[in-house]
């Protein structure tokens, strides 16, 4: 066990200890305290602020739901982006012909191959593969990066069987391209990067196409391939889904970071240029833009100052995996700090920004035995502590504080988006079932994230509501789903 204090003072004096937030000057009583343990005022403060009453979540709900509209009305209007995606046409099911997806938004990328035969046939064969991207190529330049990317894809073609799949005569290959990174779409197949994110420094970029950066290096490499369509992973989870399932209205990310993306009333964007427009499009919302009245705490503040983006992105920084994680451990160092949560010492690995990721928590959410075995063994595991049973109470509970903060915040962003769906559509009001398709590990592997997201839910819609409402769990559909849309967006 690695400590972070070489010698920790015991000060003699009984009654009120002396504390600094600089870890160096930390005095150490635990003589005193060593049977003061049943309150915790850090954990009974955190719990009071992180508090989301119905009241306050319908505030919270109602606030998301305005700034949809604000920015609905005009360009930048609110919080939320809302984003035209230009996602007119959703999947109906007849698609037929061989179409490609191209998924790149992290360390991987991935393609895939899908042999659409139609209403009956459905998905007659498919295939993928992901590949990483070596680290050079995430800060080099443009041509190096889409180059690497044609290269791989040329020969993912390559190995094609020809019994599985076929091009129709005639027809050109087309790709539905999901890029998740910041993007200033202009058509159903152009946009311009705004900034590269998640470690990506590729120069000559910044206000580029990102479509022409790709279909050059295709043309370059020889791949004769173009791109139809471009598409933000949200919004392809929400055409595969649809693709099995006319009822799917939104589609949610909860993952490392959040997202979600809704069929809307194109007489109801004000912003959309085309007057006349009628029939639905896909708004790709950004939710994780959102930072109005969000129950922030000093936990939350501190960890937002250290972040890429400090004042931006609240709504990501409560609810999605990346930070739920981060916030705990800045929870219970404060707790170390103050209430000697782990005895004197304080375990050098709770002072490591990210140290405790949000699959911690849910292996520490997990553990239904007496006395917290896997709790144990997780602080253990990552902290390099051994906490008593009264220790590894305390951080189940600051787990359960967050995660249950988290579920219901999310919970409320789905309301709003139910409720704008609802307002135009009265489709739940007329019994009509309504899905919303959900993507992302967050989401998959927390049960007790899921559970608390449900009552938030049911709690704001109402039982009569909620119950035409079906969360559906869509792992990885954005590949077809981006594939579909270059086959609706074909230009043979
Ligand atoms: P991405 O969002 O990057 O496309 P995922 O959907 O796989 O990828 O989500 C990964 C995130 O999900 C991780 O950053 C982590 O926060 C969270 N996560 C992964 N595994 C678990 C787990 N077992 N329990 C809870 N959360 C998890
Ligand atoms: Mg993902």
């Amino acid at each position: 066990m690695s400590l972070m204090f070489a010698s920790p003072v015991v000060t003699p004096t009984v009654g009120a200890f002396t504390f600094s937030s600089r870890r160096t000057n930390y005095i150490v009583m635990s003589a005193v305290r060593s049977n003061s343990t049943s309150l915790c005022p850090v954990l009974t403060k955190f719990q009071k602020d992180c508090a989301t009453p119905t009241p306050y979540l319908r505030e919270v709900a109602n606030a998301i739901a305005d700034d949809m509209r604000a920015g609905l009305a005009v360009e930048g209007g609110g919080d939320l982006d809302m984003i035209l995606s230009y996602v007119d046409a959703l999947p109906s099911g007849n698609e037929e012909g061989l179409f490609y997806a191209l998924d790149l938004g992290g360390t991987n990328f991935r393609v895939r191959s899908v042999q659409l035969g139609g209403k009956k046939e459905r998905v007659i064969a498919t295939e993928s593969e992901q590949i990483s991207i070596p680290h050079k190529l995430m800060i080099g330049t443009s041509e190096e990066l889409f180059g690497f990317i044609a290269t791989k894809l040329a020969s993912f073609v390559a190995k094609e069987k020809p019994g599985r799949f076929r091009l129709e005569q005639g027809k050109k290959r087309e790709l539905g391209f999901t890029f998740s990174f910041p993007v200033k779409q202009t058509s159903i197949d152009s946009g311009t990067l705004i900034k590269w994110t998640k470690g990506f420094n590729v120069s000559g970029m910044e206000g580029k196409n990102v479509v022409a950066c790709l279909n050059e290096a295709m043309a370059v490499h020889g791949l004769d391939m173009r791109v139809s369509a471009l598409v933000n992973d949200g919004v392809g989870t929400l055409a595969g889904a649809r693709y099995w399932d006319e009822d799917v209205m939104v589609g949610v990310i909860l993952g490392t970071g959040t997202n979600a993306c809704y069929v809307e009333q194109k007489h109801v964007i004000p912003k959309l240029q085309s007057k006349s427009s009628s029939g639905t499009t896909i708004i790709n919302t950004e939710w994780g833009g959102f930072s109005k009245i969000l129950p922030r705490t000093i936990f939350d503040r501190e960890m937002d100052e250290k972040s890429l983006n400090p004042g931006e992105h609240l709504y990501e920084k409560m609810i999605s995996g990346m930070y739920l994680g981060e916030i705990v451990r800045r929870v219970l160092l404060q707790m170390c700090e103050i209430t000697d949560l782990f005895g004197q010492f304080l375990p050098v690995k709770l002072s490591t920004p990210f140290a405790l990721r949000t699959e911690h928590l849910c292996k520490i959410q997990e553990d239904k035995t007496d006395d917290l075995q896997m709790v144990g063994s997780v602080l253990y595991d990552i902290l390099e502590v051994e906490a008593s049973l009264e220790a590894r109470r305390r951080v189940v509970e600051v787990c359960d504080t967050v995660i249950k903060r988290g579920g219901r915040l999310a919970g409320a962003g789905i309301v709003a988006l139910l409720e704008k769906i609802e307002k135009d559509t009265k489709r739940m009001g007329s019994g009509k079932r309504t899905v919303v398709a959900m993507d992302g590990a967050l989401y998959e592997k927390y049960p007790q994230y899921r559970e608390y997201m449900q009552d938030a839910l049911v709690e704001l819609l109402g039982h009569k509501l909620a119950s035409y409402v079906a969360i559906k769990h869509t792992k990885d559909v954005s590949g077809l789903g981006a594939a579909l849309l270059a086959a609706t967006n074909s230009i043979y």
